[in-house]
């Protein structure tokens, strides 16, 4: 035995259960085998075993790449030679980067002036084109269908179904990563894909056998753009976490099912309690991106409400990663200090005694 296990993407590990046949060029940046990391912090806060699986450190930064060697594969292997899709800034990243490596052309809309720096940096350096709406990603996406339905152009949104079968992943590796699949697992909902995905990822490990039970689903949307979570869509959907800043979720059936099938729910956080749970994972060493930390704040907020039994098994997903965002995570830090290149001086800055 060598020892060596070198992750090899999703198709690969999980080729079994992934719609491929030997006649799929698979499309890889071997994204997936992301950590799951134990939190001390939200362990003890909550007085359950809490760990975060963090998507962020995907090959392009965000779970999008979980789907996107799925859809892009199976585009390449259906003779595609463009790929469109509507995005608030980690589908275009993703999209752009696979698209790359496959060869084909890609296509991002995305509403002007309203997605993150690093993101829009992702979609241009790996050529993809990039056009700019006067509008919201929801209207972005009802134009990306469009051009798919009257173009000869692959839609690799979520609503494209080879998305979600590489977003089960995620449900699958933290049933691998644990031994067993968590009590409640909790995740940002913004098109509600990916909740749809974990649920029948979890789903499917179950009926075969793999784990011996389902866990809680509980969805958080962010309270400025929270569909799901008031029975209707929402016309200007606000919130700083952007990446779910989503009126009309494309999967919105099957993520209210998943929720009410498990036990769970799927309820809002306000940007207030994000930026309380971003910041306080970012202090214990996991930088995340806004959206992700609504996960985080759904815990806090289901811990106070006395929700959840001690001694649970719990699971937050972290979606994507908080260097996609700089200039959002610097304005809300402490400004760096500036002294003389001195030794004392330095010590004496950082309160140390000799
Ligand atoms: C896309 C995205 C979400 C929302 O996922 P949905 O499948 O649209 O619900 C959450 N966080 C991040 C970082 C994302 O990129």
């Amino acid at each position: 035995m060598s020892g060596a296990h070198l992750w090899r993407g999703i198709l690969e590990e999980y080729a079994d259960r992934m719609p491929v046949t030997a006649d799929t060029p698979v499309v890889t940046l071997r994204e997936g085998g992301t950590p799951l990391i134990h939190s001390e912090e939200l362990s003890e806060r909550t007085g359950c075993e809490v760990h975060l699986k963090f998507d962020g450190s995907n090959p392009t930064g965000s779970f999008k790449d979980r789907g996107m060697t799925v859809a892009i594969s199976k585009a390449k292997e259906a003779g595609a030679q463009a790929v469109i899709c509507a995005s608030t800034g980690n589908t275009s990243a993703s999209a752009a980067a696979y698209a790359g490596k496959a060869g084909m052309t890609c296509g991002v809309v995305v509403p002007k002036g309203k997605i993150a720096l690093g993101k829009l940096a992702q979609a241009l350096v790996h050529g993809a084109k990039v056009i700019q709406i006067d509008g919201n990603f929801d209207e972005a996406l009802i134009l990306s269908r469009e051009l798919a339905d009257a173009y000869p152009v692959e839609l690799v949104n979520s609503v494209n179904p080879y998305r979600i079968d590489g977003q089960r992943t995620g449900a699958w590796e933290i049933c691998d990563q644990l031994g067993s699949a968590p009590d409640v697992h909790v995740m940002p909902v913004g098109n509600a894909g990916n909740i749809t995905a974990y649920w029948r990822g979890y789903q499917e490990y179950s009926a075969d056998g793999v784990t011996d039970r389902l866990p809680v689903m509980r969805g958080y949307q962010a309270a400025g753009a929270a569909p799901l979570v008031l029975g209707h869509p929402v016309e200007q959907p606000q919130t700083i976490a952007t990446a779910i800043r989503i009126g009309n979720p494309a999967s919105w059936q099957p993520a209210v099912d998943a929720a009410a099938e498990s036990g769970g729910s799927i309820r809002s956080v306000t940007d207030r309690e994000i930026i309380a749970a971003f910041r306080l994972i970012a202090r214990h060493g996991v930088f995340a991106e806004m959206a992700s930390a609504a996960s985080v704040a759904g815990l806090l907020q289901l811990h106070e409400a006395g929700e959840i039994e001690p001694g649970q098994r719990i699971v937050c997903v972290l979606t994507g990663h908080g260097l996609k965002d700089p200039e959002w995570a610097i304005s809300g830090a402490a400004e760096p200090v500036t002294i003389p290149a001195d030794r004392d001086a330095a010590a004496r800055e950082l309160g140390l005694e000799a």
